[in-house]
């Protein structure tokens, strides 16, 4: 018996990146010593309160089956925070409660395209968008965001790519590139969006963590609102991101459907985690500030560290908890260099590659240690490109 199509054509490309990680696993519990600079998870835990709040809601009952959509009392705070963050009028019937960004994209692609419809997303890109637009039968299209441009997308190149699709899919703050959409490239969306009638799909679960610019979520410009599902996240926030919990805020109609959806997938999100999630998004801002600072603090580490070496160029880092660096002058590629400073220093970083073409010559560190072990890693990166670039 053979597999369906859809999964078994979910990745097709392959990906250099992962094995690096998986190799870094083995060699940690193979007691070897690894520094882990390849994924975008905290080494913090979630902070005890959340925890406690999640358990004191589980232990009052609330294990049971709970509403679809989210509960109505999540719905309501995530349309609040967005109405604020975004000044576009959000209420409860524009949300729905998802199993984490990752889901709530799949959610809104299964809404807005049909099978063989092509999306458009940009490269760099956070590499689950191609199997993910696969797994709802979509085309993916990818559009080069090229490092001479700040990694930001061009119009035209939007433009031409957008002939005859459905979706556009962005990801403003970025990952891997650490890019925030300035205005003329959210125009230039806003132009290609409207002029090729897409969707637009905005994954927007690093809006906490921007440290140069400004983010605006393009459900904020005129008109864009009805086209557009927003993506966010407790995940990155608010230490989250085993809890599995998220959000897409779109216009009510789609939102509905999207309702409908879930009763075939999850049949909702756990009311517990949802209480839990509630809290954090209410009575948290303490760690949703702490952990932002955090990251803005590593940030500045690297900044200070990497800054005019030798075989090193940083991307500008404007925003999310990542650090792409320019690794070209060291005359290797990303997966070489990678492999080579894994097996040598036994430090693990993801090659630019692995994001898509376009990074293509870099590397990206998650800044997710403690700042001292951040500094010693870095210190060893930029000794490890500077012999290289020799
Ligand atoms: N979108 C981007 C750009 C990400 O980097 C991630 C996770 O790293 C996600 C979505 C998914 O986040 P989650 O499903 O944990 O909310």
């Amino acid at each position: 018996m053979e597999p369906s199509r859809r999964v078994s054509t979910l990745h097709a490309g392959g990906d250099s990146g992962w094995a690096i990680y998986f190799r870094a696993l083995a060699m940690r519990e193979a007691g070897q010593p690894v520094t882990m600079l390849a994924v975008g998870d905290h080494h913090e835990t979630t902070p005890e309160p959340v925890i406690a709040h999640m358990a004191a809601s589980a232990r009052g009952g609330h294990t049971g089956y709970t509403h679809i959509p989210g509960t109505p009392a999540l719905r309501e705070a995530i349309a609040r925070r967005v109405q604020t963050r975004t000044g576009v009028q959000t209420g409860p019937e524009n949300v729905i409660v998802c199993s984490g960004g990752q889901a709530a994209l799949f959610a809104a692609l299964m809404a807005v395209i049909d099978p063989g419809d092509r999306v458009v997303f940009i490269d760099p890109y956070y590499p689950t968008y191609p199997g993910t637009i696969r797994a709802c039968s979509g085309v993916p299209v990818a559009v080069a965001a090229r490092p001479e441009h700040g990694f930001e997308p061009a119009a035209e190149d939007l433009g031409a790519a957008a002939n005859g699709a459905q979706a556009l899919l962005m990801n403003s703050p970025n990952n891997p590139t650490g890019a925030v959409y300035g205005p003329q490239t959210l125009a230039g969306i806003a132009d290609v969006a409207e002029s090729h009638d897409l969707w637009l799909i905005s994954d927007e679960v690093y809006e906490t963590q921007v440290w140069d610019g400004t983010h605006v979520s393009p459900r904020a410009l005129p008109g864009l609102a009805e086209r557009t599902v927003a993506l966010g996240s407790m995940s990155k926030s608010h230490v989250m991101t085993g809890w599995r919990v998220g959000w897409a805020v779109g216009p009510a109609e789609l939102i509905a459907y999207m309702g409908e959806l879930s009763i075939s997938t999850t049949y909702g999100i756990p009311g517990f985690i949802q209480d839990a999630a509630h809290f954090a998004l209410t009575e948290g801002t303490d760690i949703e500030t702490g952990t932002t600072a955090n990251y803005r603090r590593r940030r500045d580490i690297v900044v200070r560290l990497l800054e005019g070496t030798n075989g090193l160029r940083l991307v500008p880092a404007r925003a999310a908890m990542y650090a792409m660096l320019d690794i070209r002058a060291t005359g290797m590629t990303g997966p070489d260099f990678a492999w080579a400073l894994l097996e040598a220093e036994g430090i693990a970083v993801l090659p630019g590659e692995s994001f898509g073409e376009a990074a293509a010559g870099h590397v990206r560190l998650a800044l997710t240690l403690p700042d001292a072990e951040l500094e010693a890693a870095l210190t060893t990166i930029v000794r490890f490109a500077a012999d290289r670039a020799r």
